[in-house]
């Protein structure tokens, strides 16, 4: 197949360019799949671009993979005993890779809260207006079961919280579901709620509510994106999970390859799992 970054069309006849096909001298061919054309070099540049594109993504994708291999080295050395012994149990053991939250963290600005807030007070009577029964629930079946998300979401320190800013995906869906759910809350009340578990420090840029021991916010407040978000290792952690039915299971937080924190865990049997 032509890749214009590594080489020309040799077919048999005289060269053509590969964009308008017009014939193009041999020394022009040595140079470049494409005539003079103005029209012809851009298109390719950008055929050489894309190449190029697509060399890095694949370089980047071989980095992660390498990445991912040396972080589960690390952790089948670390778990290694822990593994025996549940083997012999026969309880199974999984090791699983996590991202992990690397920020520090800092003093939260007094007027984040009021930003957070003043949007709320925006989207409330849009939110009044969604029909219940349309307000979606705050968990999905298929999804994995709670303690597997805390206990990796826990050991992460919520990498994707990051861009929860002053707004912390609430929309007019999730406050349908919050405003139901208590329906002799007022919205004051609801937003005193709010600015009462609003912590005094939070990750750097990260989102408002995201405190260092976690999300200071209870499930029931959070937004349906907050509830429902699973990232692709956590999706990939429960689909080993569901796979290898280990009651046991060993994970690993780590940033650019590099192992950061481990946790264990103990979950019944993915057989005959239920969401809760
Ligand atoms: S969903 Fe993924 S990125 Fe987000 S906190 Fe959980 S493990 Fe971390
Ligand atoms: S509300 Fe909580 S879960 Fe949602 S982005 Fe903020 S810290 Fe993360
Ligand atoms: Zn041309």
């Amino acid at each position: 197949m032509f890749d214009p970054a590594v080489g020309r069309s040799l077919g048999p006849g005289p060269a053509r360019c590969i964009h308008c096909d017009a014939p193009i001298s041999e020394l022009r061919r040595r140079l470049s799949p494409v005539c003079e054309a103005p029209d012809c070099r851009t298109h390719g540049v950008l055929g050489r671009l894309h190449a190029v594109n697509r060399r890095e993504a694949k370089h980047r994708a071989e980095q992660l993979a390498a990445e991912r291999d040396r972080v589960l080295a690390g952790l089948r050395d670390a778990f290694r005993d822990r593994a025996a012994e549940a083997e012999r149990a026969g309880t199974g053991f999984l090791i699983g890779v996590l991202p992990a939250n690397e920020l520090g963290v800092e003093a939260v600005a007094p007027d984040r809260i009021e930003l957070f807030l003043e949007r709320l007070r925006g989207i409330v009577v849009a939110a009044r207006s969604v029909p219940v029964a349309a307000a979606s629930p705050a968990t999905e079946p298929g999804e994995p079961p709670l303690a597997l998300q805390r206990a990796a979401c826990g050991l992460c320190r919520g990498r994707c919280c990051r861009s929860g800013g002053n707004h912390a995906y609430l929309d007019e869906a999730s406050l349908a579901r919050i405003l139901a759910a208590e329906p002799s809350r007022t919205e004051e009340e609801l937003f005193a709620q709010y600015r009462s578990f609003a912590p005094s420090h939070a990750y750097v840029g990260a989102c408002l509510f995201q405190a260092e021991d976690g999300c200071a916010l209870p499930r029931e407040l959070r937004s349906d994106t907050c509830n429902r978000h699973l990232c692709g290792e956590l999706r990939t952690l429960h689909a080993e999970w569901l796979a290898s039915d280990a009651r046991e299971l060993g994970l690993g937080a780590a940033a650019d390859g590099v192992l950061v924190r481990t946790t264990t865990l103990s979950l019944p049997s993915a057989m005959g799992d239920t969401v809760t």
